[in-house]
């Protein structure tokens, strides 16, 4: 096994047509390592880890997998990686568990699909066929199904979408079992607090193109230390608002009633917070000290909410 990263992009460029869907996009993960790619619908996220798996070819730019080429080497490089697609790729009359047999024979050293329909509370559709299962549970088959080979390395694509919160938490655990397995795992998310809870590094993405990286906490911090959240009436006057406060301070409506203030929130800003809004006649529906999360970060990059 060589020391290079597990996946290396470089410049990678993807056109559908007259439509870029990749367009110029970077990305390295570090072998072992959770790494999330993190964008709104349409941003390029599926794309650029089907090119990783070899199923598109990049127009423009490079793509490293294992050190190998995914579309050349696809041969070499299909028995090392687990893949989760997002729907599709299996035979609709087949039953779950007989699918999840067969896939592990074809690896030398699977895990015990018993232990991943149990881990997945797959066990009530063992014998349904794949057209009959809900959609949770094609997604969690879909991903027992990618790691019951012991990949070296999986891409989970958007692994939680439609779960209730048990199956969701199940995926979770089970994706912190792979990295202490030493597997590396790239997942497309467009929840925060799946990126947050899961991620070592988390790529934000937006039309095609990485707009920043680093770690949650590396992400989050930004300039401030906390941050100081209320809800009130919309168009605020937050220049009056930010006379009263320390000069380092700042204010901002990030949606319509939604504000957010930034700077040393310590009891004296709470104490000039609550009585600037007791002299305009504000009464603020909500009010937290909290830290910045990766939806501001996004936010605040792209003036753009990240549909969950
Ligand atoms: P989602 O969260 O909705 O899955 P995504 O970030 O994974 O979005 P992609 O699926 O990679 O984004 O799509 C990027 C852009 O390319 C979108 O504008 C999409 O409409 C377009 N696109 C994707 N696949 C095709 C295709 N086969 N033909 C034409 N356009 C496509």
């Amino acid at each position: 096994m060589g020391n290079e990263p597990a996946v290396e992009v470089a410049g990678l460029v993807k056109r559908y047509g007259a439509k870029t869907a990749v367009n110029g996009l970077d990305l390295t993960v570090e072998r072992g390592a959770i790494a999330a790619v993190l964008g709104p619908n349409g941003a390029g996220k599926t794309t650029t880890v089907e090119t990783c798996e070899g199923y598109r070819r990049p127009d423009e730019g490079s793509v490293r997998v294992l050190g190998l080429d995914p579309v050349a080497e696809s041969a070499a490089l299909r028995p090392r990686i687990g893949v989760m697609l997002q729907s599709g790729g299996v035979y609709a009359g087949a039953r779950a568990e007989e699918m999840l047999r067969h896939t592990a024979k074809l690896h030398a050293s699977p895990v015990d699909p018993g232990l991943l329909i149990e881990r997945l509370g797959l066990e009530s559709c063992g014998r349904t066929p794949y057209r009959r299962l809900s959609g949770g549970q094609q997604q969690r088959l879909a991903l027992a199904m990618a790691v019951v080979g012991r990949p070296e390395l999986v891409f989970l694509d958007e692994p939680t979408a439609g779960l209730d919160p048990q199956a969701r938490r199940a995926t979770w655990d089970l994706v912190r079992e792979l990295r202490a397995d030493g597997v590396t795992v790239v997942l497309t998310t467009h929840f925060m607090d799946e990126a947050e809870q899961l991620a070592d590094h988390v790529s934000i993405i937006d039309a095609g193109r990485v707009i920043a990286g680093g770690t949650p906490e590396q992400l989050c911090r930004g300039g401030a230390e906390n941050t100081l959240r209320f809800s009130g009436r919309p168009a605020l006057d937050l220049a009056s608002l930010l006379n009263a406060l320390p000069a380092d301070s700042a204010a901002a409506e990030l949606t319509p009633g939604n504000y957010r203030i930034e700077g040393k929130v310590n009891p004296q800003m709470l104490a000039t917070v609550t009585s600037w809004c007791a002299q305009h006649g504000v009464m603020p529906d909500r009010l937290a000290v909290e830290r910045r999360t990766l939806e501001d970060v996004f936010l605040e990059l792209t003036g753009k909410e990240l549909r969950a």
